[in-house]
């Protein structure tokens, strides 16, 4: 599966209710499972943190899709193979 299937996964999924909650809302659900995801690392929970993971990627997608947004062309656009930065692959930026 893709970025752009998983998003089309969450769209088809939550958009109704995504829409009805909003961006602010919605991202605030998304900065709420990020905080999870901060809990479950500190806890060294492994089987916590992959689900973390995927709220995080879910609330993301959710966000995205009421923003319209294309996370796959976003993310291509901005990490095509290379650092935005130093435009190396691997990075080679300095600390
Ligand atoms: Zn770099």
């Amino acid at each position: 599966m893709q970025i752009n299937e998983f998003q089309e996964m969450m769209r088809h999924l939550y958009f109704h209710r995504d829409s009805e909650r909003g961006v602010k809302g919605t991202y605030d659900w998304l900065v709420e499972e990020v905080e999870e995801l901060r809990e479950a690392l500190e806890e060294e929970n492994k089987e916590a943190t992959e689900r973390e993971f995927a709220d995080v990627i879910a609330w993301l997608a959710s966000l995205a899709n009421i923003t319209g947004i294309n996370l796959e062309k976003a993310a291509l656009e901005k990490y095509n193979y290379k650092c935005p930065k130093c435009h190396q692959s691997p990075c080679q930026c300095k600390f």
